[in-house]
């Protein structure tokens, strides 16, 4: 899988991209993850990338020009199953859609700043947009990386463990049981006995029951109207 980034601030992808899954993704070659820097697709002699609003108003607008400049120059070179527009006002990114784009082979993060980009960019360039939170963040880059960092976990091969991406929340449309460690009792708090029994159908069986429990608790929104699960 391959995914291109075009930012302001490609540095800001230091952190994210430089430790742990991400990393190990890329260093595998099971991801590849390109950064591109919009200011050197402009063709303004100051390497200019935003300008003021028409109609006026406050802060500046991501001007088209450089954006469409990177964007075609990288769809000659391969096609892009998505072309992804980070925005407060798009779609909410959930598990579903984190397992979706995790089976595109190519796909194109657009970041942006400022206000945001130039209207026409979502108009002609853009063919899905995705929101991290109803919030406003500065730039789309902390949300690229979040989504990023969702899809490459599931990228077979990217976890040691299969199943451990497969058995965390939201993938059977539950929250994940609570997990516990050693010691089996710290300061007199105590681990459940049923994980210390070896019995691993009746293990399974208080997983899947905690799970529910936990659903019913924290987000009943995923269970259906009845409280079952769906
Ligand atoms: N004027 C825009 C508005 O009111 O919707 C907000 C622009 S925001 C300051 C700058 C950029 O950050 C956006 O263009 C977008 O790429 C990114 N961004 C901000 N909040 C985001 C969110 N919740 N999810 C995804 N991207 C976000």
């Amino acid at each position: 899988m391959r995914i291109d980034i075009l930012t302001l601030f490609p540095e800001l992808f230091d952190g994210p991209f430089g430790y742990s899954i991400v990393k190990r993704t890329v260093d595998k070659g099971l991801i590849q993850i390109q950064l591109h820097n919009i200011r050197d697709y402009s063709t303004n002699k100051h390497k200019a990338v935003d300008d003021y609003p028409f109609g006026g108003g406050a802060g500046m607008v991501m001007q088209i020009e450089p954006i469409f400049n990177c964007i075609t120059k990288l769809k000659e070179e391969r096609t892009y199953d998505e072309v992804i527009y980070l925005s407060p006002d798009g779609e909410l990114f959930d598990q579903p859609m984190a397992n979706n784009l995790s089976g595109a082979k190519n796909l194109i993060l657009l970041c942006g700043h400022y206000k945001g980009v130039d209207e026409r960019v979502r108009q002609y360039l853009i063919t899905k947009e995705i929101s991290i939170g109803s919030y406003v963040l500065t730039g789309g880059e902390l949300a690229a990386a979040v989504v990023v960092d969702a899809v490459a976990r599931l990228i077979p091969g990217a976890i040691g463990d299969e199943q451990s991406a497969l058995s965390d929340s939201f993938q059977d449309g539950l929250i994940s049981p609570p997990v516990y460690t050693r010691p089996a009792n710290f300061n007199g708090w105590e681990v459940p006995a049923i994980l210390l029994s070896g019995h691993q159908a009746k293990i399974d069986a208080w997983r899947h029951g905690q799970s529910i429990l936990r659903t019913q608790l924290k987000r009943p929104d995923l269970l259906g109207d009845d409280g079952d699960v769906n």
